[in-house]
This record gives C-alpha cells, structure tokens and sequence, in this order.
C-alpha cells in the first residue's frame, strides 16, 4: 500500500472535482483528485453551460479555451421546460445571454489542463473505497493508496462511494421515468432530424410511442436522449436497472419510430440509462469531508442544470476551502459553504420538478392545459424575465449581511478604466483573489488589506450603482457602499470587508 500525504484530496475528475481542484490549486493548495475511472469518459452527458457559468468561467480565463470547442449553435436563449418560448437573458445585463454547448469531457479537459498546471495531481484508476475522518483530517483508501489528507471534497457523482461510506441518508423521490442518453452516428437522416442546434423546442419531437431530443454535433454525430411516451411506470423504474447495457436494436427502434425509417442507426460511440430521480443531501459538510455536484444533489436533467450546479458550488467552496486551510478565513466562512449553495441546490430541484410535470411526454389534458398557461405567461417579459434569470442562474444571490442593495449579488462585466488602461471587472480574478474597487479613488491608500484581497483604482462609465466595493474571489458582492471618503475609519472598513471574506 502506498502512502501520500496532501492538504485535500478530492474524489472524483468530473467537472465539478475538477473545478475544485483548479480553484484550490490557484490558490496555492496542495491538492490530490483520485478518480476511479482509468480514461475519462467521452460521453456527452451534460453538455450546455448556462450564462452565469460563463461569467464565472470567465473570472478564471477558462472560457475561452471553452469556447473554441464549442459546438456551434443559433444564438437563441435557453428554454424551460422545452417549452417553445426562448428564454431572454439580457435584462439580465450580460455579455453571454446565450446557453453554450460543450460536450462535458472537453469541460472536463480544459478544466484538468488547468488544475494540473496549478500543481494539483490527478491519479486515475484510483476509486476511493474508504474513509476515516477524525475532527484534524481524513485518511482516504483507494485502489493500492492510502492518501491523509486535511480535507477530503466528494466529487464522485449521483452515486457518491463517499456518501455511502459515511453512512449519509440521500433524502428524496425515486425516478418515475428512465431514459437513454447516447452519442450516435446517423447513416441517413429523413428531413425530421434536427440540422442545427438552436431552441430545445426545436430539437424535441414525439412519435410511434416515443419521445427524443436530437442534438446536431457535427459530422453526422448526434446527442439523442430517448424514452417512451406511456404513463409513469412506478414497477418499471423499481427494477430499473442503470447498468443494463443499451442495445443497437432499442436505439434503432426508438429513431424509426420518431424520426421514420430513412433515419438508420450509424455506430453509436457510448449510451447509457437515466432516470428523473431527484434527492438532496441534507448537509454538505460532515467535519472534514465535504460535498459538491451530483454527490450532494441530483435531479431530472431537464433544462441543462446539473454540470453548472456543480461547477458553481466549486466556485464558491474552492477559496472558502483555501482561506480556511491557509489560516486567513472569516469566522464561520467555510460552513457558509452548505448555507449559500444548499438553497441554491434546493431551488434547482423545486424548478426541474415543476419542469417535469410541463415536459411530461404523456401529458395529462389538465397538464396539456397547464402548459398552454405558462407558455403564455413566458411571453410576458416580466415572466420571461425571471424563469431566464432562474434558468442562466444570473438572477442569483446570497443572503449576505449588508445594507447595500448590491451585496450578495454578482455585477454586469462592466468595463474599466485604470490607471494602466481600460480592462473589463472579469479581468480582475485571474488570480483567484478578492477586489476591492474603488471606483471614485476616494479610498485611502493605507488600508492594509490582508492576503488575497486585491485594492483597484477604477472608473466605471456605466457605473455599479456603488462607489466602492468589494467583490469575493467567486463574483458576488460582499461590502459595497454609496458614498466612499477619504476620511472613513480605516479599521472599520478593513473589519467590514474581512468580516465576510478573510482575517
Ligand atoms: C441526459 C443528461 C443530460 C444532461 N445535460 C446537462 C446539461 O446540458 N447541462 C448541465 O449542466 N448538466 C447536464 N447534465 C447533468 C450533468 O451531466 C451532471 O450534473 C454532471 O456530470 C455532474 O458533475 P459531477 O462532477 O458532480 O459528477 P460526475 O460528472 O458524475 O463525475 C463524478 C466523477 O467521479 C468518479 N467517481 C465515481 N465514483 C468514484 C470513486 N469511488 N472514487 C473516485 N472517483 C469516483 C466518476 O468516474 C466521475 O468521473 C445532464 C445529465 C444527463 C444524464
């Protein structure tokens, strides 16, 4: 058995392990990811990142890289519940109004080329299989390792080893449909088989006893999710069986009957089984082990929700996590962890149920009428408006102590003019750091800011609706005011903006 010693290990090279890792790595934390598989996976599974994500990717200088590999689609708002009415992302005030579609392995490889350039090791074939906790650390097994570490971040998926291993009931509602998710080539296609990624409307059709949603990748590749039109089969999903492998035939079947039989069935690179259960830890930290992504919380994969989910809880556990082992933390900021991104997982299950019900494929004629309401209501911008900000995840914020309007709230990507020339808010977090910005230059020069909280001297043309604030390391507002001086009381504003990130 081999022995290694690091400051977090974190189960699991997903994209939200991965995303972990590269935020710890920023900031200078030593950092082990175990992952069981040998080779990453090339299934598309999760495949749009919403416009929030991209903000947040963006703070990093990931989103680039992104989207060089993104698959190209009509610049149309995202959808909810696939109902036929685009969702407008720019009242919202951002420069990605548009979902971006990315198969989750190249996610997942930018993520890792950034991760291991920041120092963290990724070991494959290395399945974590036990964990002991006491209150100074972890010890964690895995294939022929025994790994102590400080912390320990499960990021290994629905079917978390981690959760089961420390016994952690996943409360919730088992599936009542199962589908099957597969990346095919198509030999032939009949005019019915979408050409282009554009609205999710637009990809979606029912026939012959099936629904499907075909998703264009380019080169006669297509993502074709599929499951049948019947009532909800209780029986069926108690013995539904995941791993039961997906045959040619069913996938074949599925296509003629939507799609007609001049569509045939090519290879088909990967497919598996999904069903719309929906659980949710009840606490994302157990001492020194804690949760993120699928590991903490699932649900129907309606509306492309999950991948951001956890890529999100990344960006706000990776520089609580890093403070904290680095001595620098606020009182309490880790465990702010579970209490910010457990609503926010919470919120994700109550909107993908009501979009369950919506998208049901063998809809009910209180439900057909249902529909037709909300489609209405969607075309009301008001409403629009917020099920957009609900969807792109633009609209939310934390409840952070603080009078100002802004705090807890994230900024448009507004653009800058410093005193080294003109940049953009995004630009300010390559480093993983707090902002504080001055934009009237009012703020004395002597604030002595603790590690990792970055002073900048900006203007702001479109102003912020503040003359000063202070930005966290994951884009949300913690401290902002109307009326900087230089006359203010130092220590009380040093007190203010640590209070909620770093002493
Ligand atoms: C049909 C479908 C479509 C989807 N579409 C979207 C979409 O458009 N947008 C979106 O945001 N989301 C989408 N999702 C959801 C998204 O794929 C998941 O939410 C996302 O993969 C979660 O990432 P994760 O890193 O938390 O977990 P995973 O991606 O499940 O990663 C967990 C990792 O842990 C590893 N692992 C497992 N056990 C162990 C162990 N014991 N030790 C070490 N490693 C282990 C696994 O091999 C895996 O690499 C979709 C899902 C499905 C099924």
């Amino acid at each position: 058995m081999t022995e290694l010693e690091t400051e977090v290990v974190v189960a699991g090279a997903g994209p939200t392990g991965l995303m972990v890792a590269s935020e710890l790595a920023l900031a200078g934390v030593e950092t082990l990811v175990l992952e069981k598989l040998a080779e990453r996976s090339r299934q598309v599974k999760g495949g749009g990142i919403q416009p929030r994500t991209a903000e947040l990717l963006e703070l990093r200088g990931l989103l680039e890289p992104l989207l060089s590999r993104a698959t190209s689609r009509e610049p149309v708002g995202g959808h909810f519940a696939a109902l036929p009415v685009p969702l407008d992302c720019t009242p919202w005030q951002t420069r990605h109004p548009f979902p971006i579609a990315i198969p989750q392995w190249e996610i997942e490889e930018v993520l890792e080329e950034r991760a291991v350039k920041g120092g963290a090791r990724v070991l494959r074939d290395a399945g974590v299989t036990g964990v002991a906790a006491d209150e100074d650390g972890v010890v964690v097994t895995a294939d022929g390792l025994q790994v102590r570490a400080r912390y320990l971040v499960a990021c290994d998926g629905g079917h978390s080893t981690v959760r089961k291993l420390l016994g952690l009931p996943f409360p919730g509602r088992p599936g009542t449909h199962q589908a099957v998710l597969a990346d095919i080539q198509l030999t032939s296609v009949s005019p019915l088989v979408p050409q282009q990624l554009g609205h999710m409307s637009t990809l979606t059709r029912q026939a012959g006893g099936y629904w499907a949603m075909t998703a264009p990748l380019g080169d006669d590749r297509y993502r074709l999710t599929f499951g049948r039109t019947g009532p909800a089969d209780e029986t069926a999903l108690t013995e539904f069986d995941r791993d039961a492998p997906v045959t040619h035939d069913e996938i074949a079947a599925a296509l003629e009957a939507v799609y007609g039989p001049e569509t045939t069935l090519g290879a088909v690179a990967n497919a598996s089984r999904f069903s719309d259960a929906t659980r949710q830890l009840e606490q994302y930290r157990a001492g020194r082990v804690l949760f993120a992504g699928d590991a903490a919380h699932i649900h129907p994969p309606l509306g492309g929700q999950g991948l951001n989910l956890g890529l999100q809880d990344a960006f706000n556990l990776g520089w609580k996590l890093a403070a904290t082992l680095q001595g620098r933390a606020a009182q309490g900021l880790l465990d702010s962890y579970h209490t910010e991104r457990h609503p926010v997982g919470a919120q994700v299950i109550h909107h993908t149920s009501a979009q369950r019900v919506l998208a049901d494929p063998h809809p009910t004629k209180d439900v057909a009428a249902l529909r037709d309401i909300v489609v209405d209501l969607l075309r009301l911008p008001d409403a629009n408006r917020h099920i957009a900000g609900l969807m792109s995840g633009l609209s939310l914020h934390y409840p952070l102590p603080g009078d100002h309007p802004l705090t807890g709230h994230r900024l448009p990507d507004a653009e800058l003019h410093t005193a080294t020339g003109t940049t953009r808010l995004s630009a300010l977090f390559a480093s993983g750091h707090a902002v504080l910005l001055d934009l009237t230059g009012a703020l004395p020069s002597d604030l002595r800011l603790p590690p990792g909280i970055d002073l900048v001297r900006a203007a702001c043309a479109e102003g912020l609706g503040a003359s000063a604030l202070a930005v966290r390391p994951d884009g949300y507002v913690c401290w902002a005011t109307a009326n900087a001086t230089a006359d203010v009381d130092v220590d009380e504003l040093r007190a203010a903006i640590t209070d909620c990130i770093a002493k």
